[in-house]
């Protein structure tokens, strides 16, 4: 079984395609998504990110918490989508890049910027969202959840990335041996959101598969 060395489940001939064909990201986005490849930051593919932006887009979503921004990549195309961004970050290395990005942006006054852990730091974010996106240790997204559910509004959504994990999630063919507990967790994660009775929950293949979960009450 092949598939790439990216986060990414689909076959790298697909993956292609689907590249070619959308419309390339210019200026900053552009100078982004390069310097992710260059420093190996772990940013959404661009079909991915184009399906959050979209998703943002038909739903109207005006407030979204983003759970790991990294460099700011997504949280720029969600505020450009027309959102309202509260986004955590931990990595106190990339949160210079991080600030600078938001900045260029113009989007200074549309993004939230909260530095630290995201399982402390979201202990103190009392709000309701529109739009959830979990995109942060994979290994936490169940302990992320009950916040999620706390803040996420009935008939918004919860979106969660990486959710297949190279593919090692759904075959034990892809096995790695010290990524055992991330993929349990990740199964665990996935079967709870699949049939929790609050949730419409839908795994989507794309990028390094992702789940779309729309809050029915
Ligand atoms: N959403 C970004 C990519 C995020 S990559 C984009 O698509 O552009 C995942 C990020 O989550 C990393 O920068 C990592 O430092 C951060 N992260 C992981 N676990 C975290 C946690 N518990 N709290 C805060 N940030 C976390
Ligand atoms: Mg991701």
């Amino acid at each position: 079984m092949e598939n790439n060395e990216e986060y990414n489940i689909n076959y790298e001939y697909i993956s292609r395609y689907i590249r070619r064909t959308m419309k390339k990201s210019t200026g900053l986005l552009a100078e982004m998504e390069a310097y992710a490849k260059e420093n190996e930051v772990p940013i959404a593919q661009p079909e991915t990110a184009k399906l959050i932006e979209n998703i943002i887009l038909m739903s109207g979503a005006k407030k979204v918490l983003e759970i790991g921004s990294a460099i700011g990549y997504s949280s720029i195309i969600m505020a450009g989508a027309g959102a309202e961004v509260t986004t955590i970050e931990r990595n106190e290395e990339i949160f210079d890049v991080l600030e600078s990005n938001i900045s260029k942006s113009g989007y200074g006054d549309k993004i939230k910027l909260l530095k630290g852990d995201a399982l402390e730091i979201l202990e103190g974010v009392d709000d309701t969202f529109d739009f959830i996106f979990v995109d942060a240790a994979k290994g936490q997204y169940s302990e992320f959840l009950p916040h999620c559910m706390r803040m996420l509004k009935v008939g918004g959504i919860l979106f969660s990335d990486n959710i297949l994990y190279k593919g090692m999630v759904a075959t034990d063919e892809l096995y790695k041996r010290r990524k055992i507990t991330i993929i349990r967790r990740l199964r665990k994660y996935l079967d709870t959101i699949c049939n929790m009775d609050e949730l419409n929950t839908v795994i989507v293949p794309i990028g390094d598969g992702a789940t779309i979960s729309y809050r029915l009450k």
